[in-house]
């Protein structure tokens, strides 16, 4: 491996970059979908890339998994019916099915390749979530599944790659308003918004492109390495209460119903990752 190949360097259109030094490339293939790695990274163990982007890793995996599902599941109160969309590392499968409340958990996944490989090197991530009963996988596009499917959720959780390549299509005001019309009276949905430095326009754009399609919306933030670029953000929209309208008792309560432990994600970090500093909010018009 020559010296410059050591790095996996992340370049964003804004001028930003970042990079993981890498000790070894481990496995790589083409999908009919998108180019896939998976790579030895010194400082987060193995690390699952997509078209040169990273996707999770194993040292930090937990803090995008536990905080994109846990805020909407939470805010719900008692989600049975939950989709995902994208996801095929399976880490947010992991996290939904930790509350006894769920019954059927989908997940509509474009590339079988991402969930084989996934399952084969990085089994830590969905941990035997893609063999529970309660566990529904879809090989489709996920903008096809929401304005197809006639089932309807408490809970969407829209874990797509960046809005390159087939995930484009996740990026749309026809997408948001399929996910709308799926959802139950009071459901929820959060959708990764990207960093709110390296990709400072992508929250906004969702947060304009949802506009009348729900009583609420709003976003959340938190933060991990390797997602690089300051404040994490996803959009986090209600067709019931206000997510944001609930006080840190009541987030208790219902978090009880989150069997396990959790290392990021607490009803405390839950009411905090609302509370949005000033530089997010004003983009939120
Ligand atoms: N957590 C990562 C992030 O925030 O960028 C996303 C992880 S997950 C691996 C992203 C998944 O979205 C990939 O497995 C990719 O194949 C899937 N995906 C991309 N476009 C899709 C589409 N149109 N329908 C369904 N899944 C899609």
């Amino acid at each position: 491996m020559t010296e410059q190949s050591r790095w996996v360097v992340e370049r964003w259109e804004c001028g930003f970059s970042g990079g993981y030094e890498i000790l070894s490339e481990l496995q790589g293939e083409e999908t009919p979908f998108q180019n896939m790695q998976l790579v030895q990274s010194k400082m987060f163990g193995k690390m699952l890339l997509l078209d040169g982007k990273v996707q999770a890793t194993e040292k930090d995996e937990f803090i995008y998994h536990e905080m994109m599902t846990h805020v909407p599941m939470v805010c719900h109160g008692s989600p049975r019916r939950v989709l995902i969309i994208g996801g095929g590392d399976g880490g947010i499968l992991r996290e939904v099915l930790r509350y006894s409340s769920v019954e059927l958990a989908v997940m509509v996944e474009i590339d079988q390749r991402v969930i084989d490989f996934s399952r084969k090197y990085l089994p830590t991530i969905s941990d035997g979530a893609f063999d529970d009963p309660r566990t529904r996988l879809v090989i489709a596009d996920g903008a096809q599944y929401v304005a197809t499917t006639q089932e309807r959720f408490d809970v969407v959780i829209v874990d797509s790659s960046d809005p390159i390549g087939p995930a484009t299509v996740l990026f749309t005001s026809e997408f948001y308003r399929n996910i709308a019309n799926i959802l139950t009276a009071d459901g929820i949905m959060s959708r990764q918004s990207g960093s709110s430095w390296s990709q400072p326009e992508e929250l906004a754009e969702a947060y304009k492109l949802v506009s009348g399609m729900f009583a609420h919306r709003g976003a959340y933030v938190f933060t991990l390495p390797t997602y690089i670029g300051g404040l994490f953000t996803s959009l986090l929209c209600s067709k019931g209460a206000d997510p944001a309208g609930l006080d840190l008792d009541e987030l208790s309560g219902r978090a009880s119903h989150l069997q396990g432990i959790t290392r990021y994600y607490n009803p405390g970090v839950h009411f905090g990752s609302l509370q949005l500093p000033g530089y997010i909010k004003d983009r939120l018009v």
